[in-house]
């Protein structure tokens, strides 16, 4: 099979059988396919797409470059969470020692942050001295002793996604939803899983800022985890706000800290409620627990008895970072910092807030990158004081930036300001954390 006659072939609306997808995955791996074939083939994939059959196949083929862990020397279910990305998505954290505690094991491998959005690994290294470069050895070692642990990706995962998404990112074919399937489920199918949760994110600081969008990508990628036979569900969930209090590596750390330690307020109880409600999803379909009720109270009695803090402990503990966290959670956080306050322009309520702005402008003062190799300042952040639906006085404090400088300040500040609109009239409508759940 040479490369012209498939992307022909895709070029012209067919169908690829399981040995062509396994062709063109193979030609990437071993190079015999050169990029610009690669990339044109891509390019047909994101005009023409991929039937069902076809995406299964791209990413069983995907998956099956690389390796696959296999936890089934532990009695008990795997299985993870993936989010399609936020602005201060902090659920991880929380999850995977919560599910932990429960009784579902949790080998969570994790992405950095880039543009507005956060990633897992850059908030978990603002954790003095904790590894997010675990050998597959070390990583299963530490699965095995605390339930869960987290770490990034290493070259023997899903091999072809590296390849394929450094060419899409070149080619301006990222925005495929055939290709993002592929991608994102050869890499969580890689961990060994008997269930998968997905956390796709909709508004105004996510990438699928419709609902439509959001909801077509939901269903693709539960449809292709479940025929890759993982037990697979997607929630629909809110991003037209940062989600909860802290937007910031460390600042979101010390969020999740206290919300375990059950010193949750009320800005982080929503990072509090999605948290429960992805992992009450998890819970069910790992068969722990047979329904949400149940799954929910579960859930409290290991954040009430304190269980779920002290797997993170024995995590941070087994992982090289200092525990002594869990119970000092402040020792996260720089006191030199420069507190500086986004006052509201007028009096009413907050009606709209672009996540998507208050994300960038964390990472403009050092938060987050732009470029996959920009160094990050884990302790700047922003703290949202305001939320959809609040009523505000004039000059009261939206939210408040924590930088360096009065220059940095200088740089973001009318941005942050622009990103609330503020309404005389109360807003009518229900917010809803959770929108829809696709099974
Ligand atoms: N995240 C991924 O891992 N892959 C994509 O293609 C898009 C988002």
């Amino acid at each position: 099979m040479n490369p012209q006659d498939l992307i022909r072939k895709k070029r012209d609306g067919g169908k690829f059988s399981t040995a062509e997808i396994n062709a063109f995955i193979k030609g990437v791996c071993d190079e015999t396919w050169a990029d610009y074939q690669i990339s044109a083939l891509v390019m047909a994939i994101f005009i023409n797409g991929l039937r069902q059959s076809e995406q299964n196949a791209l990413t069983e083929a995907m998956l099956n470059s690389g390796e696959v862990l296999d936890f089934s020397d532990i009695d008990a279910p795997v299985a993870d969470k993936h989010s399609t990305g936020g602005v201060g998505d902090k659920t991880s954290l929380l999850i995977a020692p919560i599910a932990a505690a429960c009784g579902v094991v949790v080998p969570m491998i994790s992405g950095r942050g880039l543009g507005h959005t956060g990633g897992t690994l850059d908030k978990l290294e603002s954790v003095p001295n904790y590894n997010v470069n675990l050998s597959i050895e070390e990583f299963k070692k530490i699965v095995k002793k605390c339930g869960f642990a987290m770490t990034g990706q290493t070259a023997e995962i899903a091999p072809a996604d590296k390849k394929l998404y450094a060419l899409r990112d070149a080619t301006a074919t990222i925005e495929s939803v055939p290709l993002i399937v592929g991608s994102i489920m050869s890499k969580k199918l890689s961990e060994g899983l008997d269930a998968l949760c997905l956390d796709v994110k909709t508004g105004s600081g996510a990438f699928m800022q419709s609902e439509r969008e959001a909801r077509k990508l939901a269903k693709a990628l539960v449809k292709t985890g479940n025929a890759c036979g993982v037990k697979t569900e997607a929630v629909i969930s809110d991003m037209n706000q940062p989600l909860g209090k802290y937007v910031g590596n460390a600042l979101e750390v010390f969020e999740c800290l206290n919300i375990l330690r059950g010193e949750t307020d009320k800005l982080s109880g929503q990072t509090l409620d999605l948290s429960i409600e992805l992992t009450a999803r998890i819970l069910i379909l790992t068969g722990v627990c047979d329904s949400v009720k149940n799954a929910k109270a579960k859930i409290n009695n290991v954040l009430a008895s304190g269980e779920a803090l002290e797997r993170f402990r024995a995590n941070i503990e087994a992982q090289g970072g200092d525990p002594k966290i869990c119970d000092k959670p402040e020792i996260l956080l720089d006191k030199n910092l420069l507190e500086v306050k986004i006052k509201s322009p007028e009096s009413g309520y907050v009606l709209e807030i672009d996540a998507t702005e208050i994300g960038k402008a964390v990472a403009a003062i050092g938060g987050g990158r732009f470029q996959i190799d920009d160094k990050i300042d884990y302790a700047v952040g922003y703290s949202c004081d305001k939320k959809l639906g609040d009523k505000v006085k004039e000059h009261e404090p939206l939210g408040t930036l924590f930088c360096r400088n009065e220059g940095q300040a200088a740089k973001i500040l009318a941005k942050l300001q622009m990103a609330y609109k503020i309404n005389v009239e109360k807003p009518s409508g229900k917010f809803e954390l959770v929108k829809e759940i696709i099974s």
